[in-house]
């Protein structure tokens, strides 16, 4: 007998026909005789159309300003969670399941104070646990929380992964099994790739710089939950046929197993390659060399919570000034320019030159730690293609390289080829 938290995200409770396919998933679990807690998503679409309402509703007429309270926005958008949870567990009960469900402040799940994109403080899995004693399965609403205003609080887009990771931590589950779209998680987008393969397992600190650098599979902040409590999350497709082979084997289900390094035996080089759409450049010319400085530009930019990614500072020529580049969303460069500006004259630089549309494309794997010339051969490969290279960043695990956007597949596909990722 085993333990598992089973997730289930939108498109997978989209309407009540993908609800029973997913009751069908978790009475396998239960038939088989495991301890069950689910976690589930919104239908797909609802929580960006309750975010609308939102927005409309906040806004005094006329007036195109997005400003809301951050409380009540948790309030309405938490609520398409509460709706899948009860679907589900009345379906699960018409099909001989008992099942009960569990909003976030039932279990509880803890958050801090940051309505909108809090963060889970502490969970009491006590309840759950002694549920599970008496057979019972818990649905439990993920997304949401329970604030120290004793409000409901959210944890930001995509947080049912964190829910569900947390939840598995929390009862200490054997397995957290994130059932979605795909089919697990793939060496890069099998949409611009073709050749892409799907991993059979990942480790979680690959998974964290995959899902932090692009690739869109699970919340980031769930990789991080489950690097730290060493939960096995695996990732695999709600729409496989709950009751075919081996869909309820315990070690070895079809999918992504992501664990401690330590487990995967045959170590790649060079395990993914994920890229992110919609970075602007901006460049500070004749920016003075003294210390400071980059506080200065930063710390500005941080408490305007403009996410900040690549930064790439030269050394300057004559001792007295330099330049220095990075990069922010799409979204966020005027917002970004603003600040800037302001800060000019006591930081002390000139032009401020920004470019949008580039693409940053990242090369993924721990073999780096123990290989030289990783780099070189994705620099090498992109030459050829001729795609020019505008900044480059790297850590122990990871190279990435900001390049016009245009080029993205282009260069995704080269560098999956030159590491040996294509499927044969
Ligand atoms: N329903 C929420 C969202 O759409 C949470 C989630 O699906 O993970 O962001
Ligand atoms: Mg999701």
């Amino acid at each position: 007998m085993a333990r598992i938290v089973m997730k289930f995200g939108g498109t997978s409770v989209a309407d009540i026909g993908r609800i029973r396919n997913v009751a069908r998933h978790v009475k396998r679990e239960v038939d088989a005789g495991h301890e069950v807690a689910v976690v589930v998503s919104a239908m797909a679409g609802k929580t960006n159309e309750l975010v609308g309402w939102v927005r409309e509703a906040s806004r005094a007429e006329g007036s195109n300003l997005n400003i809301y309270d951050a409380r009540e926005y948790d309030a309405v958008v938490a609520s398409g969670e509460q709706v899948t949870s009860g679907l589900l567990a009345l379906v699960l009960q018409s099909v001989g399941v008992d099942a009960r469900s569990w909003q976030g402040w039932q279990v509880p799940v803890r958050t801090d104070n940051a309505h909108g994109a809090a963060r889970i403080q502490e969970i009491d899995g006590a309840e759950l646990i002694r549920r599970f004693g008496i057979g019972q399965v818990a649905v439990v609403s993920g997304f949401q929380g329970i604030g120290p205003d004793n409000r409901i609080a959210t944890l930001g887009r995509g947080g049912s992964d964190t829910s569900a990771v947390a939840i598995a931590a929390a009862v200490k589950a054997d397995r957290c099994d994130i059932y979605t779209d795909v089919d697990g998680v793939y060496t890069t987008d099998p949409r611009i790739e073709p050749k892409a393969r799907r991993l059979p397992k990942i480790s979680f600190e690959e998974m964290l710089e995959m899902a932090s650098l692009g690739a869109k599979v699970l919340q980031v902040r769930s990789v991080e939950l489950a690097m730290v409590h060493k939960v096995r999350t695996f990732v695999r497709s709600s729409f496989d046929d709950p009751d075919a082979p081996g869909m309820g084997d315990l070690l070895n289900p079809p999918g992504t197993l992501i664990c401690d390094e330590d487990e995967i035996v045959e170590q790649q080089v060079v395990t993914g390659i994920a890229y992110a759409k919609d970075e602007a450049q901006i460049s500070l010319r004749r920016v003075a060399d003294r210390p400071g400085v980059a506080g200065g530009i930063f710390g500005p930019l941080a408490e305007a919570n403009i996410n900040v990614d690549m930064i790439v500072q030269n050394i300057s020529e004559d001792g007295k000034s330099t330049d220095m580049t990075f990069t922010v969303p799409s979204g966020d460069v005027d917002k970004a320019l603003a600040v800037l500006d302001r800060v000019k004259q006591t930081v002390g630089f000139d032009v401020i030159q920004h470019d949008e549309g580039m693409s940053k494309v990242s090369v993924i794997g721990i073999g780096m730690r123990s290989h030289a010339g990783v780099a070189a051969t994705a620099f090498n490969a992109l030459a050829e293609k001729s795609i020019n290279i505008r900044a480059i960043t790297t850590s122990e695990i990871k190279i990435s390289i900001l390049i016009d956007g245009p080029y993205t597949e282009l260069a995704v596909r080269t560098l999956h080829s030159v590491y040996g990722l294509d499927k044969q």
